[in-house]
């Protein structure tokens, strides 16, 4: 399977992230962010995204630093946190832009069955980056 065949089950993209809200309603994940992410920002909707992202990743990467290098306890409840506010600006990223989770998950699928052939990890694969080849 390859990116440009790739093959959207948007039925299957309906039971991914639904979340239970106040009141114990459901709603889908993506219009909890469609609520919440604030639109106009001044650096635009797109920039206000991605500047979350690289926010949020780094807060969850100190958190991950602060339990290998400084020998902390692994504080499982702000890794949560922080997964959580990555996947909101990650949301917010995929509203804008119309992308579906199932897209995002299919297409990342594509590209590592490209590299990994048989779904078996190495070393030698992930340094050859087979779906890269031609780019
Ligand atoms: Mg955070």
């Amino acid at each position: 399977m390859t990116y440009e065949n790739l093959q959207l089950n948007e039925s299957k993209s309906q039971s991914l992230g639904w979340i239970e809200v106040t009141g114990g309603q459901q709603i889908r994940y993506d219009e909890f962010v469609r609520k919440l992410f604030k639109l106009n920002a001044a650096c635009g909707d797109l920039m206000h995204a991605a500047i979350g992202i690289c926010g949020e990743a780094g807060e969850l990467g100190d958190a991950i630093k602060k339990h290998v290098v400084y020998n902390k306890e692994l504080d499982r409840t702000n890794v949560v946190e922080e997964l959580g506010d990555l996947r909101f600006y990650m949301q917010a990223m995929q509203n804008l832009l119309g992308i579906s989770e199932q897209e995002v998950l299919q297409h990342n699928a594509c590209k590592l069955m490209v590299r990994y052939e048989g779904l078996e990890y190495s070393d030698a694969a992930a340094q050859a980056r087979a779906d890269k080849v031609g780019d």
